[in-house]
């Protein structure tokens, strides 16, 4: 879970949380989970891009979990778009409301609906992926 956040006080004494609060805000955080070791995948930004990666692999290192891909979230976005979104338009509260789980493999994603149905993306349609 990421729980980084920075508690600023201000002149007046109202104090504001900002940063990142809790990991419930992006919803990736709470559906992707690695095929290969079952680990949830953690956001992190990688020269500017907005990248998942396996949290196995963040804290164990490449070894640990040595397949799991890091995947650009934009990526992730579009192919949600895709395959659950009417008119291929992002939109978050649907995906909440479809999706289940993502399990994320070495070349694919696995689509876990709530309605019990599976579907396959495979990363050679989409962008590039960052290993
Ligand atoms: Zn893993």
């Amino acid at each position: 879970m990421d729980k980084r956040s920075r508690v600023i006080s201000n002149e007046d004494g109202a104090v504001e949380i900002s940063g990142i609060k809790y990991n419930g805000k992006y919803i990736f955080g709470n559906l992707l989970v690695c095929g290969d070791c079952g680990a949830s995948y953690r956001r992190r930004t990688e020269r500017n891009k907005v990248v998942w990666c396996c949290t196995t692999r963040i804290e164990q290192g490449k070894n640990a979990c040595p397949h799991s891909p890091t995947l650009d979230e934009a990526w992730v976005q579009d192919t949600l778009s895709e395959a659950v979104c009417q008119n291929g338009v992002y939109n978050e509260s649907i995906i909440r409301n479809k999706v289940d789980k993502i399990q994320v493999y070495d070349t694919f994603i696995l689509i876990f609906r709530v309605d019990g149905s599976q579907e396959k993306k495979s990363f050679q349609n989409g962008r590039p992926m960052i290993y």
